[in-house]
């Protein structure tokens, strides 16, 4: 992040916007995290754990989708065999300016009760 995105002023490197004030830590901790889910995922490839590999490349991309994790949650897709998945992010690496929100992708949001049918 090299600009607040509240104010647009230039990046310090601090917590707060030194213009705005805006607590700009919670993104850096996302950041944080989303890294830290992307190192998971590659280490339980190494080991052939792909369940977990999946896990953690899914919320490694939810966090913050940089190339580098749609590629893994993509890889990871594949290889727990969600073929609908992989292409979609295959379409989101090829694509990324053309679908404005990839995380509203039917394909694995659960899909929503039946409320009418729930309320007899
Ligand atoms: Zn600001």
């Amino acid at each position: 992040m090299k600009r607040c995105p509240t104010c647009n002023a230039k990046h310090s490197g601090k917590r707060i916007c030194h213009r705005c004030k805006t607590d700009l830590g919670q993104l850096f901790d996302i950041k944080a995290m989303a890294a830290a889910h992307t190192a998971k995922a590659n280490a339980a490839y190494k080991v052939d754990n792909f369940s977990r590999m999946f896990y953690h490349a899914r919320r490694s991309y939810s966090l913050c989708q940089t190339p580098e994790s749609i590629k893994i949650f993509a890889c990871a897709a594949l290889l727990n065999k969600k073929f609908d998945l992989a292409f979609f992010l295959s379409n989101v690496i090829r694509n990324e300016d053309k679908i404005t929100s990839p995380t509203m992708h039917h394909s694995f949001r659960p899909s929503l009760p039946d409320l009418k049918a729930q309320k007899s």
